[in-house]
């Protein structure tokens, strides 16, 4: 029998506002769509929590044996830089300013985001589609939506008409706005507008000459609207009501209020049972932002090249900090935070690599079954990974009284507690075990050091091109290495 028979899961889904028990469309299985990156930099790790959120929420419904679809796609097209459908497109601007093709740019960034994902241990999505090989989908529903009286053309845009579908629908009912109070609160439309109203958003922008990114429509070359692409891509893989639609707290308005709007307009059926939001990352108190210099790249903390941290810390432990918090609370980021799950993630592991030594007895006192349904509950809790993960400590101070022979327990017990643990920490959570590397590091210090030795002599002597040739060929395998005050130190990537 399947796990997800025996477990009741419960979701917080923002449109209701409350945790709803989880009851999926079709029986064993789940669809669902997260909203991804726009590919015009390096991801971010805010935008790196969000999408740990969801894969863990993809592994338990996994673990529960749910067959899932899980469809994350790309954004390469369409982005503009702000909600009222001004500005450039972000992956164009950045085109110019570099001077290489869009698609340059989309690349160089796409292989980033896989990259750091991978580290972070992120399970590829069912199907990550792009904007961009979507077009014809778009335009077919922006022809739907017009047919319907939803929308309207002006000078070769086509926009969204939001009070005429207020009309018959509740636009704001995700973000609980109402419509009179997004009116009073809006500038007034000037002459030069296409819109009707300020509220409207673009189906279909028109390119003007000089933009690069354009396809031909009904109305004349343009590119689609940002909002649009998820809804014909989830719509596409995922069918016209799906069960789960999850991003980041700050797409609730006006990218998904837009994407409810956009999909009733067209089908006439609500597209998502369950809206699911993922909360941010703060750093050392403050809100991340490049301009402020408050920011940190997810390469950074493993190098420990940077200003912020003592240390660098591993993409593991990093995952661990992240998982110790709900996804919908807000959470920071500080040294200090970082070392307290850097020990919490050596306690765990040790505890984890040293079962199979564990004597066993008859005396039991430690009751397996009931912690293991503990876990469940925690994670059916609207996946409570803090809860799980006490749950989690809870059997190590087990472990570790049964290591010091003052607690005892059976062989069977045993063998279910290294299953659940394993289950819960590798599967459900997502976490590796780094130290089975230990070995190896061992040998690759003893061959670093050496090799720190050599480099340091050459600079002694200013013989500079075997001290460089020895920095580069190292940065070549993704080392680094680092001079600083205390002497040199290294950094694998
Ligand atoms: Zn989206």
């Amino acid at each position: 029998m399947q796990l997800y028979k025996e477990q009741t899961l419960r979701i917080h889904n923002s449109l209701t506002g409350k945790k709803d028990v989880f009851q999926p469309i079709n029986e064993g299985h789940v669809g669902m769509y997260v909203c991804g990156p726009t590919v015009y930099s390096n991801v971010h790790l805010g935008n790196c929590r969000t999408f740990m959120s969801f894969d863990m929420i993809f592994r338990y419904f996994k673990h529960l044996g749910y067959k899932v679809r899980y469809v994350r796609n790309i954004t390469d097209a369409g982005h503009l830089e702000n909600d009222a459908d001004e500005g450039e497109d972000k992956i164009a601007k950045k085109a110019k300013l570099e001077q290489i093709e869009p698609m340059e740019v989309v690349q160089r960034y796409t292989v980033d985001f896989h990259n750091t994902l991978q580290l972070f241990n992120l399970l590829p999505p069912s199907i990550e589609p792009t904007a961009t090989g979507h077009i014809i989908e778009q335009i077919e529903i922006i022809k739907d939506i017009l047919e319907k009286g939803y929308a309207y053309e002006a000078n070769g845009s086509v926009y969204f008409d939001v009070i005429k579908f207020n009309k018959d629908h509740d636009y704001g009912k995700l973000s609980g706005r109402k419509l009179e109070d997004m009116i009073t609160n809006t500038r007034e439309l000037t002459a030069q507008d296409e819109k009707r109203n300020p509220q409207d958003f673009a189906l279909w922008k028109k390119a003007e000459p000089q933009h690069i990114m354009r396809w031909p429509s009904p109305w004349g070359d343009g590119f689609p609207g940002w909002h649009l692409e998820c809804t014909a891509m989830s719509t596409k893989y995922l069918g016209e009501t799906f069960d789960i639609h999850g991003g980041g707290m700050d797409l609730k308005f006006p990218h998904h209020e837009c994407e409810i709007a956009q999909a009733e307009a067209s089908t006439g059926k609500s597209p998502v049972n369950y809206w699911m939001h993922a909360n941010m990352l703060t750093l050392n108190g403050r809100k991340m932002s490049k301009s402020t210099d408050n920011n940190i790249y997810p390469a950074e903390i493993f190098s420990g090249d940077n200003n912020i941290l003592s240390k660098p810390y591993t993409p593991a432990v990093v995952r661990f900090f992240m998982m110790q918090a709900h996804y919908t609370s807000i959470l920071d980021l500080s040294d200090e935070a970082l070392q307290a799950s850097e020990k919490g993630y050596n306690r765990l592991m040790e505890a984890l690599d040293s079962i199979d030594k564990l004597k066993t007895g008859t005396k039991l006192d430690f009751d397996v079954a009931t912690w293991k349904q503990k876990c469940y509950d925690a994670m059916n809790d609207d996946f409570n990974t803090p809860i799980l993960i006490a749950q989690l400590f809870e059997a190590v101070k087990h472990i570790n009284l049964i290591k010091e022979d003052k607690e005892s327990i059976s062989n069977e017990d045993k063998a279910e507690l290294k299953k659940t643990l394993q289950a819960f920490i590798y599967d459900v959570l997502g976490i590796e075990n780094q130290s089975m590397a230990k070995d190896d590091s061992n040998t690759l210090n003893g061959v670093m050091e050496l090799l720190i030795d050599i480099r340091n002599e050459a600079r002694a002597k200013k013989d500079f091109a075997t001290s460089d040739k020895i920095r580069d060929q190292l940065v070549a395998l993704g080392i680094q290495i680092k001079d600083g005050k205390d002497g040199t130190t290294f950094s694998v990537n």
